[in-house]
């Protein structure tokens, strides 16, 4: 079965993975395969392998059609890649991006509880920031935020072959992102946000990234202008079938998230505009 790509797959991670299509019947199991290298002309094996040269093998063999298993066309595809924790203590799993940020808001919004609070928190996973950033839209207009902090995944540059322009490094705190391709945070904001870490010596690393972007290049747009920033755990591989996280970013992260919305009283909040 050919397949479409949801958000930004590359085509040389998909070869050779394990995938499951989650049918209406249950899942089913299968490899992501090209053609068969044996049999490719020399240029072609240089690639690139984009997706529409690939295809998801269920293993079906004589007259059998996958509709017999219960797919449809529309169906999703998941890489399977069951969460390990690696003997030096990372995280791996798929889909990091953004799963680790989910966690961040489920941890962030306990510990934000507590009845006494200066303001009013709306925790949100959005849906579809992968494919155009659409669940920003509809939540920004439902929510109407006067500060967002985005819980984000930063893209780690410390393996072999990265640049060390924009050092996300696993292992030393919570990403900072002072500038990515859709958002210029408010600067206001922005050291706001560095002056709790420092003051609650929360390991932090500030990040900018040319490329790529986040549910605030969206949010920051929303009414008449929301003042937003985005934090992240620095994750390695992302946009592949197995990231690679570190759990004492996880922690920083998930301090600096509370720790800032604990001080955004209406007087802090006014100050960013
Ligand atoms: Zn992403």
């Amino acid at each position: 079965m050919r397949f479409n790509p949801l958000g930004g797959w590359w085509g040389p991670r998909m070869i050779g993975l394990p995938v499951s299509i989650r049918t209406s019947r249950g899942d089913v199991p299968g490899v992501i395969a090209s053609k068969n290298p044996f049999e490719m002309e020399e240029e072609e094996r240089k690639g690139p392998f984009k997706a529409k040269d690939l295809f998801v093998d269920v293993g079906l063999f004589g007259k059998k059609k996958p509709d017999a298993l219960g797919i449809r066309p529309g169906d999703p595809v998941t890489p399977l890649c069951p969460f390990t924790i690696l003997p030096g203590g990372a995280y791996m799993a798929k889909a990091w991006d953004d799963r680790a940020g989910c966690v961040m808001l489920v941890e962030a919004m306990r510990a934000l509880a507590a009845p006494k609070r200066r303001n009013a928190v709306f925790g949100v996973g959005t849906v579809q920031e992968e494919v155009g950033i659409r669940g920003a839209a509809t939540s920004g207009h439902h929510t109407n935020p006067d500060v967002c902090v985005v819980l984000e995944v930063d893209v780690a540059q410390d393996t072999p072959g990265s640049g060390t322009e924009s050092p996300g490094r696993l292992g030393e705190g919570v990403s900072i992102c002072v500038y990515d391709a859709t958002l210029i945070p408010n600067t206001r904001l922005r050291d706001h946000v560095i002056g709790v870490a420092r003051r609650k010596k929360i390991p932090h690393q500030l990040s900018a990234v040319p490329f790529g972007g986040t549910d605030g290049g969206r949010v920051h747009l929303n009414a008449r202008g929301v003042p937003t920033i985005v934090v992240g755990v620095p994750a390695r591989h992302i946009h592949s079938a197995a990231g690679i996280i570190c759990r004492r970013d996880f922690d920083a992260a998930v301090k600096l998230v509370v720790e800032v919305v604990k001080t955004l009283d209406g007087k802090t909040v006014a100050a960013f505009a």
